[in-house]
């Protein structure tokens, strides 16, 4: 009897030490997961909002120095809500989070990928209601995390015109978005949701004057994350978000950074 406690105790401390020993770089390096880049590039053709300033290079320096050497450096301007961006809370509340208050622990998160390309079916017109969405009750965990709501619209972003669906009048937008009661169903039922993300340039449906998604959002303390890139297939649950906006101190808004870290899909064993 004293042999087999001796021996449980020895199995016990010895299992103990191995999992202590087990880093986040083992996991992530292990060969079982992918990192996915769900960021558009910053160049001539990232999209901005209508009167925003784009992305430019006001100096570029790249030349051969009398020594032989190659120096190049540059200079960029840009508005803060184009390409892959985030929106800090106190774009629509004066008492809200600018991009530098938010904190780490709201920006390394679960991912939850909603898609609703096959619904939204390139309809610009499309407007995404709380009845789409009753699945996602299944994965209210509790732990913090963000929504990325796939419209299958990355796939325009390299064309302008069609990617905000531009009217013939030049003014107007017209491209899928959130409706205000799901936007008051996340704020309101799922208090763990920090963030929200869509394909498209806005949380609100292009066509709408009155911004109201991005007011409830905001006033809930949530950002968003406009202009993801979501061109590939992605679990929908599962991944790990790297949300990193450049760390503009009182920034409405910044370019973002945005990373999924997933699990690979295990082969087939046939
Ligand atoms: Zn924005």
């Amino acid at each position: 009897m004293a042999v087999t406690i001796v021996v449980f105790a020895f199995l016990a401390s010895t299992i103990s030490t191995l999992a202590e020993k087990v880093t986040l770089n083992d996991v992530l390096f292990s060969g079982g997961y992918e990192f996915i880049d769900l960021t558009h590039p910053y160049d001539n053709n990232t999209v901005y909002w209508p009167g925003h300033q784009k992305f430019t290079f006001t100096k570029k320096i790249e030349n051969i120095q009398e020594d032989k050497s190659w120096y190049a450096a540059k200079e960029f301007s840009a508005a803060e809500h184009g390409g892959t961006h985030l929106d800090a809370p106190y774009h629509f509340l004066q008492t809200g989070d600018y991009v530098g208050d938010i904190p780490l622990e709201k920006l390394i998160v679960p991912l939850i990928i909603v898609d609703v390309s096959s619904i939204a079916n390139d309809d610009a017109n499309f407007v995404l209601y709380k009845h789409h969405l009753d699945y996602l009750l299944n994965y209210n965990s509790g732990q913090p995390c963000i929504l990325i709501f796939k419209f299958g619209w990355s796939k325009y972003f390299h064309d302008r015109n069609k990617y905000l669906g531009i009217g013939i009048d030049q003014k107007s937008l017209n491209f899928p978005g959130l409706s205000v009661e799901v936007a008051q169903w996340i704020t309101t039922s799922y208090k763990n949701v920090v963030g929200i993300g869509v394909d498209v340039a806005s949380v609100d449906p292009g066509s709408v004057k009155e911004l109201a998604v991005h007011k409830i959002l905001s006033r809930a303390g949530l950002y968003n994350m406009e202009n993801v890139k979501l061109d590939r297939a992605i679990p929908d649950h599962g991944c790990t978000a790297l949300v990193m906006p450049m760390k503009i101190a009182a920034g409405t808004g910044a370019p973002l950074r945005l990373v999924a870290i997933c699990p690979k899909p295990k082969p087939d064993n046939f």
